[in-house]
């Protein structure tokens, strides 16, 4: 498609323009979205602020951020079109990490983990933008009565849905998910829709505790507000408290804070699952008693982006079984991007989910 359109271009930390560029030009195998809303993901922030490289060939801008988004079909490559795929006016959710499909990884369905992945707004240009092109083979429609700002958390909700697969929570299971970000929020619903028995949630605002239990938490711990009637000062006690000494039998960490990757370990009884999310810095370490682990018959996981389980993601935003709308708490415009960026980063206690809303 010719033309011209408006987007946030990322050039160095801290420095972003609103700029009008060529509308992108899609290849054989691609589509042109006309972005609808675009998720500010907790890695955008990273970049603006240059506390992680871009997965670019330099490291660096300009790039258009964002990975997060729903939007609708306006153009179709050769290839969709001929095979009947896709059409002008589809409404649609987009898979960011875009693999090569031919590495020894991608031939075993390890999607994840290929060196080739070619990911908009981390690698190629993004959603911060009215435009933004993808390979078809990582679109998905959306039900006809789902929002886009709903569309726009599948993103979240498959990395959510992946990792849960990977908690293999069994019905009746004492969970304990740390961690009531934006993700925190959505696996507390994915593992009460898979019949855990109780589920406790942990973090440092009642805020957003306070949301996990709208959503199904059964005991929120609050481990910094002292005023709080949910502060705890020894999670670990608290847990085996509420299990009557059998501690927990799954336990998944949508956090990076060190605290909590340890205490994960600390709260897990007999058979346990652990499975660990939220990215930490390049050197942490996470300390795993060895004897008792053994003994204890632990598993402890790891679970990466979300490979294989978008339609799956849709299936269950679209079956009720989870509800997005506590998760956006703030909407900007594609104009207010940076601010909005800035917004996000201060004072995260009292925010789980900001939105860039490109088009209504
Ligand atoms: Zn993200
Ligand atoms: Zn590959």
């Amino acid at each position: 498609m010719k033309g011209k359109m408006k987007a946030q271009v990322f050039y160095e930390p801290e420095v972003m323009k609103l700029e009008e560029m060529d509308i992108p030009q899609i290849s054989d195998d691609e589509v042109l979205v006309k972005v609808k809303t675009a998720g500010i993901c907790g890695s955008d922030i990273a970049y603006y602020y240059g506390d992680s490289p871009l997965d670019t060939p330099d490291g660096k801008g300009p790039l258009i951020l964002g990975h997060e988004f729903s939007g609708e079909i306006v153009e179709v490559g050769k290839i969709p079109k001929s095979l009947g795929l896709f059409a002008p006016g589809d409404r649609v959710t987009c898979n960011p990490v875009q693999q090569c499909n031919s590495c020894e990884y991608c031939s075993e369905g390890k999607f994840n983990v290929c060196p080739n992945v070619t990911t908009p707004g981390v690698s190629a240009d993004g959603a911060f933008a009215e435009y933004c092109k993808m390979r078809y083979t990582h679109v998905y429609k959306i039900p006809d009565d789902m929002s886009y700002e709903t569309a726009s958390i599948i993103e979240p909700l498959a990395c959510a849905t992946y990792g849960v697969n990977k908690l293999d929570v069994k019905p009746g299971d004492f969970v304990v998910v740390f961690g009531s970000g934006s993700i925190g929020i959505l696996m507390v619903q994915l593992i009460k829709a898979r019949g855990a028995g109780k589920v406790a949630l942990v973090d440092m605002s009642d805020y957003k505790l306070g949301i996990g239990k709208e959503v199904g938490a059964d005991y929120i711990l609050n481990i910094k507000e002292k005023q709080s009637p949910n502060y705890v000062d020894d999670v670990v006690k608290e847990i085996s408290r509420l299990t009557g000494g059998r501690m927990a039998d799954r336990v998944i960490v949508p956090t990076s804070a060190k605290r909590a990757m340890q205490e994960a370990i600390d709260v897990s009884g007999a058979w346990a699952t652990i499975v660990y999310f939220g990215l930490p810095g390049p050197d942490d370490k996470i300390e795993v008693p060895a004897l008792s682990s053994i003994q204890s018959d632990i598993t402890i996981k790891f679970s990466w982006l979300a490979p294989l389980v978008w339609p799956q993601t849709i299936r269950t935003l679209g079956a009720g079984l989870v509800s997005v709308d506590k998760i956006v708490t703030h909407r900007f415009s594609l104009e207010q991007l940076e601010e909005a960026i800035e917004f996000m980063k201060s004072s995260p206690e009292d925010k789980l989910k900001g939105v860039v809303v490109v088009d209504e």
